[in-house]
């Protein structure tokens, strides 16, 4: 199978901004009554032309996600072990030279299982646990031990940590892992090496190799994304939906979804480079549902309260509640400690399931068993293509 470095080395952003450019009404009326939708299509569906076909897009988008994922929606907590980070992302409040005096902290074991009990008896069954780029302070030892220890008290266990080797994945698998997210923020290479300042995340091939890794070693959900905001949302989107769909069937064992982390509240002196607005991340998402029936979407509490609930029924599978971005948020005196971004939905998990219930969905906080993860982590850790 060719590898996604070299799929890309053909959608070049010129080729790509041309496709889209070259799109009408007549394209984006065809590609939304298509069973099945080519790059062409994608490309038509991002076009500006698309803009005012949302509605057309949107009943489609709600028809497919209802077809393949019921009237449900995931809900999962973000739980934020360590705000150590040795890397410079322009956009992030963790980055080395960001954060001013602000506490930085790891925790501990104990402190970890304070999380997870405070989690776990707010009914979540769903956590992500999160680190920056510090492997001497969360290293891969310590994250296998802190998914030992979350999966005592959730049935499934995620990570948006830094990228490792397929052995490090494998590790984490085999202490009970799920699922891995790892977001390129942009394809756009010299975007990416501008906002990209220190660190290993600098490495632009090992990051884009790295959620395939994860699922050679048997991650079972797997998780992409663009930081909308720092390059064109309609390029950025096409080659994010066609790393999707490479994933998609290089990790065929493996369910691939989509995050939608749009940057609002930036760190002082630095500003979103290419602003996204609702509309358009509209229809990014509706383009996305189109070219991507079968994927989970997620979406955190970067976004406001109302602005998600708008979105909901557009494809969205998956959303945080309650969330705190800080280490030790839910249940430790962790007001002083540093935290990633601001919360733009501060709703109680019992308001954002309410919420979830009013507009004709059942939240989900689990939806399969605990036995069946440990099958999957069993058969799937080894040899898969
Ligand atoms: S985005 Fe991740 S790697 Fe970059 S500064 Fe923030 S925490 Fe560190």
């Amino acid at each position: 199978m060719v590898s996604f470095e070299n799929e890309l080395k053909y959608w070049t952003m010129e080729r790509v901004e041309a496709l889209i450019a070259g799109c009408t009404s007549t394209d984006v009326e065809r590609a939304v009554s298509r069973p099945d939708r080519s790059v062409e299509d994608l490309a038509a569906l991002l076009s500006p032309c698309a803009s005012s076909l949302l509605e057309p897009m949107a009943r489609e988008a709600q028809r497919l996600t209802r077809w393949h994922f019921g009237r449900t929606v995931g809900l999962y907590a973000p739980i934020y072990v360590s705000n150590v980070c040795g890397a410079d992302c322009a956009y992030c409040n963790y980055a080395v030279r960001t954060g001013g005096g602000q506490k930085r902290v790891t925790l501990n074991e104990v402190q970890i299982r304070q999380e997870c009990a405070a989690l776990a008896a707010r009914g979540f069954q769903q956590v992500l646990l999160l680190t920056g780029e510090a492997p001497g302070k969360a290293s891969v030892a310590y994250l296998a031990e802190a998914v030992s220890v979350a999966r005592e008290y959730f049935a499934s266990v995620s990570v948006e940590i830094y990228a490792l080797d397929g052995e490090g994945y494998e590790r984490l698998v085999e202490r009970g892992l799920e699922g891995v997210s790892l977001y390129m923020e942009t394809y756009d290479r010299e975007t990416y090496a501008q906002v990209h300042r220190a660190g290993e995340k600098m490495n632009y091939a090992y990051r884009l190799e790295g959620i395939e890794r994860a699922g050679r070693a048997g991650v079972r959900r797997l998780s992409l994304g663009v930081l909308l905001g720092l390059f064109d949302w309609r390029v950025d989107a096409f080659w994010l939906a066609l790393h999707a769909r490479h994933v998609q069937k290089a990790c065929w064992q493996s369910a691939v979804s989509i995050s939608f982390p749009r940057l609002r509240n930036t760190p002082e002196g630095f500003q979103a480079l290419a602003p996204v607005g609702d509309r358009a991340l509209v229809q990014m998402m509706l383009a996305l549902r189109l070219f991507l029936p079968q994927a989970g979407f997620n979406l955190s509490t970067r976004e406001g309260a109302g602005f998600r609930d708008h979105l909901l029924p557009l494809g969205v599978t998956m959303m945080s509640a309650g969330s705190s971005t800080r280490p030790g948020g839910y249940s430790l005196d962790g007001g002083e400690t540093l935290d990633q971004f601001a919360v733009e939905d501060c709703r109680s998990v019992a308001e954002v399931a309410d919420s979830i219930r009013g507009a004709g969905y059942d939240p989900v906080w689990k939806d399969f068993d605990r036995a069946f993860v440990e099958d999957v982590a069993v058969i799937g850790g080894k040899g898969r293509t």
